[in-house]
């Protein structure tokens, strides 16, 4: 791994910049109108102060500024991205928390990215950033530090997501510290499971940022820094200290190593082996041993990869790039088409939908990413599709023509087309995710759908599903139940320690997330050196227990937040598919996941 290190001595430099901020000065909120195209900042050390940061800031500014009760795909929904006081600072505090209310669930919608993003929104000045309103026409927001822009953005309205960020990495100054969030056409359409493309291989992947930005005309919003921080006097020397600590964990142990090895993708196989992976619309868990070897990491890997790239001021490097190399048309030239993968996308382009080679999974990936998709959803929702028009429940006058088979790539790429040109209402349907479609046409059994959002690779065990289930954000990176299955294979538990294990994992991560801290550098960023590395930037009088409670404190807000918009634990929809295909642990029983949801609901 490439290995960075600080100045001995001196001031410690992130990047020539002009402006120095103090590691707890950055309290500052922009608020955005593009209704009125106005901005103001506000100082709220009262949310900085009690709520470290991302998720914990954004919770609190979300139950501010979204009324209860509106179209998430209204002016009034506020989008809020949220950086935290580990951001810029320390090796992986990476990552950007961004949120609103969510268009595919109705409730919260919760998303992070890396990317350059979290540098760019710390460095430029701000803490948070929440952008109300609407505007007629399409328009991007160029902010640079303290300059704010609302630019025109009706020439690229309608150009896929990675030429956008070409052309605005042109026209918009600032290179080095600059962040290019967007959206691409599924976004502009209001695709229920649009995301919001970040530097090109990163995204705002879940709940649908993308359509609440397309609802808005908001193309795209570039950030630019100019600024540095400070580390207090007195406390540079214990920072260097902590700071070295937390880069030889990350690069030295194996705390991290096999995110950069074969990358999340390295899992692949042997979940399959254990009969965790669910493939084809989980009619199954586990498909044949020779599409396991096509599409694991390791065969991505050696086929495949051109390069690893990384977050800015992280040296793990775990995003993965494909090369593709492909003939045009027969006759003409080749084209290479460079790819990111990970072990969702392949799950979800590649094992739900059947794909018998690698080069037809990553085609797939490619397609969703320009269009500006969220891979799991669109995955799963195609699987869905695949399986009704196996049983006849939709038809080729529903598919528009198109004849959905398992591992048919053009089918899929079509079907994927039309879903944002919603040619007719079969599509309009399909655009708003399997919850939806198979509302209307049946198949629920066989929705994979857990709180209205689609399902991750796992089927492991309960706690996957318990985690898909009652996870805030209905995502499997809220508790890792996968892990927690895999973790209990072989050894007795009750249902009542998995319910707690779970509860007790979502509150960390609401720590990490307000940190924010990349969830994969879990194991580093401990309870202890948390308080560590807080107090080193001169934000002290953090202890561990103070850090667990407010986790327990965000984590109910979040669920406030859902119960104020209508979610009732008890009503939750359970897809029977779940109940009829073994998982490493067994059956799972309805019973069992009933009693958990009971438990939890008392817990909370
Ligand atoms: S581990 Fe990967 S996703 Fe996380 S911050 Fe580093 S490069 Fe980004």
């Amino acid at each position: 791994m490439r290995r960075e290190r600080i100045k001995e001595g001196g001031d410690f430099i992130i990047i020539h910049l002009n402006l120095k901020m103090g590691a707890k000065e950055m309290n500052k909120v922009l608020y955005v109108n593009l209704t009125k195209k106005e901005i103001r900042v506000e100082e709220r050390g009262d949310l900085f102060d009690e709520y470290l940061g991302g998720s914990g800031v954004a919770i609190k500014l979300l139950e501010e500024e979204c009324p209860q009760g509106i179209d998430p795909l209204s002016a009034s929904n506020p989008i809020i991205f949220a950086v935290g006081p580990l951001t810029a600072l320390y090796p992986s505090a990476s990552k950007t928390v961004a949120m609103f209310k969510s268009p595919l669930t109705g409730n919260l919608g919760e998303s992070h990215t890396g990317g350059r993003s979290a540098m760019a929104i710390k460095l430029a000045g701000y803490g948070a950033m929440v952008i109300k309103g609407s505007s007629d026409l399409p328009l991007y927001l160029a902010i640079h530090g303290d300059e704010v822009k609302f630019r025109d953005a009706s020439s690229i309205w309608g150009i896929e997501a990675v030429a956008v960020g070409r052309i605005l990495r042109e026209v918009e100054p600032g290179a080095g510290v600059r962040t290019i969030i967007r959206i691409g056409r599924a976004g502009e359409k209001m695709v229920r499971y649009a995301c919001a493309v970040c530097e090109t291989y990163r995204h705002f992947g879940r709940l649908g940022l993308g359509a609440v930005m397309g609802s808005k005309k908001l193309k795209a919003i570039v950030i630019s820094a100019d600024k540095s921080i400070e580390i207090p006097k007195g406390k540079r020397r214990e920072y260097k200290l902590v700071y070295d600590e937390i880069q030889d964990v990350v690069v030295e142990t194996d705390a991290m190593e096999k995110y950069h090895d074969l990358g999340t993708a390295g899992k692949i196989y042997d979940l399959n082996k254990i009969g965790g992976m669910a493939y084809k619309n989980l009619k199954s868990a586990r498909a044949l041993e020779e599409i396991a070897r096509e599409l694991s990491g390791e065969n991505f890997a050696e086929k495949f990869l051109s390069r690893r790239v990384s977050c800015s001021h992280c040296p793990v490097g775990c995003i993965h790039l494909a090369s593709l190399r492909e003939l045009y048309e027969p006759g003409y030239y080749f084209k290479t088409s460079i790819i990111p993968y990970d072990n969702e996308t392949i799950y979800a382009l590649g094992f739900m939908l059947g794909m018998n080679r690698a080069e037809d999974c990553l085609r797939l990936i490619d397609v969703v990413d320009r269009i500006g998709m969220d891979a799991i959803s669109t995955g799963v929702t195609l699987a869905w599709a695949t399986e009704a028009y196996e049983r006849g429940i939709i038809t080729k006058e529903h598919t528009d023509g198109l004849e959905l088979q398992w591992g048919d790539v053009q089918a899929y790429s079509e079907a994927i087309e039309k879903i944002v040109m919603m040619p007719n209402e079969f599509y309009q349907n399909l655009a708003k995710g399997s919850e939806y479609a198979s509302s209307v046409y049946g198949g629920q059994e066989y929705a994979l759908a857990f709180g209205g959002n689609e399902m991750p690779e796992y089927h492991t065990g309960i706690a996957c599903y318990l985690n898909n289930l009652l996870g805030a954000r209905h995502s499997h990176l809220d508790s890792a139940g996968y892990d927690l299955d895999q973790k209990l294979m072989g050894k007795e538990f009750t249902l009542e320690e998995v319910v707690r294990a779970l509860l007790k994992e979502e509150e960390w991560r609401q720590i990490l997330s307000s940190l924010v801290v990349c969830f994969f550098a879990r194991k580093v960023f401990t309870a202890e050196r948390v308080t560590k590395a807080l107090d080193a930037i001169g934000i002290g009088n953090w202890t561990e227990g103070k850090l667990e409670d407010l986790g327990r404190v965000i984590h109910r807000a979040k669920m406030d937040f859902k119960f104020r918009e209508g979610v009732d634990l008890a009503k939750l929809r359970i897809p029977k598919r779940i109940f009829e295909v073994p998982t490493p642990h067994g059956l799972l029983r309805e019973e069992d996941i009933k009693k958990a949801i009971e438990m939890y609901g008392r817990l909370i």
